[in-house]
């Protein structure tokens, strides 16, 4: 169990990496920190934006307060992918998406 979880926006003064797609995050943009502690160890992960609504729907969705980004993927997977056309036979992603920042799924979440 975590202690969760403090979340904050931040304006970014260099790179980072999101901790959930693990594409980059650019200088000024700005992006979400969660501070906290899990079994002992306090964390700083940085977010996306968007990347941090997901996180948020998956928490809702499950009524949990953990995640990792495999159980968040496996959820987006679940609920938009599934329905996609862009999805072949062998459950994966014509256009190579990272399903995090997949522009659809976006469009999607904004129209919900
Ligand atoms: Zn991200």
């Amino acid at each position: 169990m975590s202690d969760f979880i403090d979340s904050k926006k931040v304006r970014a003064r260099k790179e980072h990496k999101c901790h959930l797609c693990s594409t980059k995050i650019e200088k000024k943009e700005f992006y979400i920190m969660h501070s906290g502690r899990w079994e002992g160890e306090w964390f700083n992960n940085r977010l996306h934006e968007t990347c941090d609504e997901h996180i948020r729907d998956y928490l809702n969705h499950h009524e949990e307060t953990e995640y990792t980004p495999e159980f968040v993927e496996e959820y987006l997977f679940e609920k938009y992918c599934t329905e996609c056309p862009f999805l072949n036979e062998d459950d994966e992603c014509e256009l190579d998406k990272n399903i995090f920042r997949c522009d659809d799924i976006l469009q999607k979440m904004e129209d919900e």
